[in-house]
């Protein structure tokens, strides 16, 4: 079995000396095991040493960052009421909204035993209810750079008592052009702290930013950098450009999919795309950078409802998101950055759950091909795909309506919410988050496969349909098709 960065270790989360509060929270999440970027990351930051990272979101590096950042913070834990009582001593910055509410989420839960106090703060929505949060106190706090600095510039957040600094998915918020922002918050932070850097991607701008801010870092990788999640099948479909929003639809209705992330190279993109495949009858909506974030949250909660079919986004705005079981994402357009390839498929096979990552290629794509190849290490398996003349369902295979969306008898414009769906429209309940209650399972192979890790050829990766793990996080019970699609 070749390794996979959620291979489950022989650790337990008795082992660290964590408190018993924590342990309680830890449980009720369902975490039997430690993952292995937990098992390592653990011990390095209960001993208060910097870290560089290497994982991606869906390895379980939230917990393996935040459970000794509260055991930590626990000492100075007051049960006052005064907010003097309740500094910032640790910061969280993620470069997206949505990343900043996962984790914020996951901080939560894990400090909710406690009397540890935590908030997010991000753009896009009223200053007022953060302004009022960080006026009572917090000991954690989640950010995102931009509306941060807007707190700080308000002096809702004073920064001076931060011994904690969490880069989180440091790579993007250099794509994003935080730097600047990321600079000036740096320099507001004491200089004597903790700083952990996470980083799917080890590119030469981080390796700088590592070595301007972090003192002796330890470097911790699950898996190879840059290399992508052992347990996602890669296919690469080669079609004609025009046939892409066909293909996209065959893929979906073939296999079966109930729920994919489609990809798109831009906003505009990704708004036709969406409309095209509502036309073709599957539940689709776009997310990206455009929409407020109010409709964003709200794409993305009918979409973990199971509401939405294909959530169409851009790179921005999907970003780490956190979805149980999703089973597959689709590439409409290869990303132009390569490394976006890296995070795109790493919304699939979670956690240890295997998944499929589909990637359509049209001719004028070569470059792009050569490129995630070149980054990757290896080549990908390109498959041609016949789209047959596209096909307007109006009903799903369960024989419900699918377009006749706005009983109002109004546009049929695509909103997002629930709330909108007219009645008669096939409202699936699937359970999403099952996902966070099923126990990893250790495994004896684990640590012998960690071992091996750092010496690991860049071999074809096989889908670890095998691990007990993925078994117990449920799997998708989605039939693996190695050749799909003709
Ligand atoms: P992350 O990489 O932090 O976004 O985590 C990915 C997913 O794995 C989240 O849904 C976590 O709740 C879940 N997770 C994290 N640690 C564990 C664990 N030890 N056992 C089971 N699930 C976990």
């Amino acid at each position: 079995m070749s390794d996979t960065e959620t291979t489950p270790t022989n650790a337990t989360f008795d082992q660290f000396g964590l408190h018993a509060d924590i342990l309680k929270a830890i449980a009720e999440q369902g975490y039997t095991t430690p993952t292995p970027i937990q098992a390592e990351a653990i011990p390095v930051v209960l001993g208060g040493r910097d870290v560089m990272g290497a994982a991606q979101t869906g390895t379980g590096k939230t917990a393996g960052f935040s459970l000794p950042i509260i055991q930590r913070l626990l000492p100075l834990a007051s049960t006052s009421a005064s907010p003097a009582r309740h500094p910032v001593r640790a910061l969280i910055l993620t470069p997206t909204r949505e990343l900043a509410d996962q984790v914020a989420a996951n901080v939560q839960a894990y400090a909710k035993h406690t009397s540890l106090r935590s908030a997010v703060v991000f753009g896009g929505v009223d200053m007022n209810p953060q302004s009022a949060e960080l006026r009572r106190g917090v000991e954690i706090l989640i950010a995102t750079p931009g509306r941060l600095l807007d707190h700080v510039q308000q002096k809702t957040a004073n920064l001076g008592q931060v011994q904690i600094l969490v880069l989180d998915e440091a790579d993007r918020m250099l794509d994003m052009g935080f730097l600047p922002d990321l600079q000036r918050i740096l320099n507001l932070l004491p200089a004597e702290r903790q700083t952990l850097l996470f980083s799917a991607t080890f590119s030469p701008e981080i390796k700088k930013l590592a070595s301007t801010y972090l003192r002796n870092p330890q470097t911790i990788e699950v898996a190879r950098s840059n290399s992508t999640a052992t347990n996602v099948t890669q296919i690469v479909y080669e079609v004609a450009e025009g046939d892409k929003t066909g293909a996209v639809v065959k893929l979906i209705r073939d296999r079966g999919l109930k729920q994919v992330i489609v990809f798109c190279n831009s906003k505009i993109g990704a708004s036709r795309l969406a409309r095209q495949l509502e036309r073709d009858g599957v539940i689709a909506t776009a997310i990206h950078g455009d929409r407020t974030q109010s409709e964003r949250m709200q794409a993305l909660d009918a979409f973990k409802r199971g509401e939405i079919e294909a959530l169409v986004a851009t790179d921005v705005a999907a970003r780490g998101l956190d979805i149980a079981e999703l089973p597959a994402v689709i590439n409409f357009d290869l990303p132009f950055n390569a490394e976006d390839y890296v995070h795109r498929i790493g919304r699939t096979g979670r956690a240890g759950a295997s998944g499929d990552a589909l990637s359509l290629f049209s001719p004028n794509e070569r470059k792009q091909l050569a490129d995630i190849e070149k980054l990757i290490k290896r080549p990908l398996d390109v498959q041609r795909l016949t789209v047959d003349t596209p096909v307007r369902h109006h009903h799903d295979e369960r024989g419900a309506p699918r377009r006749e969306r706005d009983d109002r008898g109004g546009s049929r414009r695509r909103t997002t919410g629930a709330h909108e769906r007219p009645h008669g429209t096939h409202h699936r309940q699937q359970p999403v988050d099952d996902f966070f209650l099923k126990p990893y399972e250790p495994s004896p192979s684990a640590v012998s496969a960690a071992a091996k890790r750092d010496e690991a050829p860049a071999a074809p990766q096989k889908p670890a349909s095998k691990q007990p793990l993925a078994a117990l996080l449920g799997g998708f019970g989605m039939p693996r098709k190695t050749t799909p699609s003709n």
